[in-house]
């Protein structure tokens, strides 16, 4: 795991941190690798200072662009599915937004490409990853409907915004044995958070899991 460099910030909201993975483990959340990471990342860093003070509620929160931060249940839920098997080593995250999805899988797996495609939070999360000291996140500017082919194939995948139907470059750029944990649908706001395997011969196996609410990949 990567030692962040986060001492001197955030440590004063340690405790509502703390009560919010307790919340998390209540609801489900198992891997203890995954409730670490949120236990020490800053969640309120990675939003605008105007709704710090609702970071470590479970809800998901504005930050600007018409985007949204996850819900932290949500975020813990995702990378759980994702890590479960083995860990993956090299992932591809599509939809970057603040940057704190990708920090919480910066901080499992040993190499991270995530893709915006809003120059703004593109460069916002790029500069706040760097200065808490990942250096094993790529980050890039562009559409990832069309993944991320320069380092492709990918042991795991995760989408942040939801496609009407799997694309099929990310279906590509999987590994054998990759995963992929995605949330599909029509509505804007029902969409049904899916776990794909790549298996041999190009074949997939797909699971079901709850309905979730992401905006829409464009
Ligand atoms: N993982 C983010 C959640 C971001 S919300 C976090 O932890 O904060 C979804 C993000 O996906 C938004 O920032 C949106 O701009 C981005 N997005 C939407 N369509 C996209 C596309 N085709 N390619 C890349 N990013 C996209």
């Amino acid at each position: 795991m990567t030692e962040l460099n986060i001492h001197g910030i955030g440590m004063t909201s340690q405790r509502t941190r703390d009560r919010l993975v307790d919340r998390l483990e209540q609801k489900g959340i198992q891997n203890k690798d995954v409730l670490h990471i949120l236990r020490k990342l800053p969640r309120h860093l990675f939003m605008d200072e105007a709704l710090a003070s609702r970071a470590y509620e479970d809800t998901a929160l504005p930050i600007g662009h018409g985007q949204t931060i996850s819900q932290p249940y949500i975020v813990a839920h995702m990378t759980e599915l994702l890590i479960k098997k083995d860990t993956p080593k090299k992932v591809l995250e599509v939809g970057t937004g603040s940057g704190y999805q990708a920090a919480v899988l910066g901080a499992l797996v040993a190499e991270l490409h995530t893709v915006e495609i809003i120059e703004p939070l593109y460069q916002h999360a790029r500069d706040l990853l760097h200065q808490l000291g990942f250096r094993n996140i790529r980050t890039h500017l562009g559409n990832g409907t069309w993944g991320w082919e320069p380092n492709a194939p990918y042991d795991a995948i995760m989408v942040t915004a939801a496609p009407e139907s799997i694309p099929q470059a990310l279906l590509n750029q999987l590994a054998t044995g990759g995963q992929m944990v995605i949330p599909v649908g029509k509505q804007r706001n029902v969409q049904h958070l899916k776990l794909i395997t790549k298996e041999a011969n190009d074949r997939y196996n797909m699971e079901t899991f709850e309905t979730v609410q992401f905006v829409p990949l464009v």
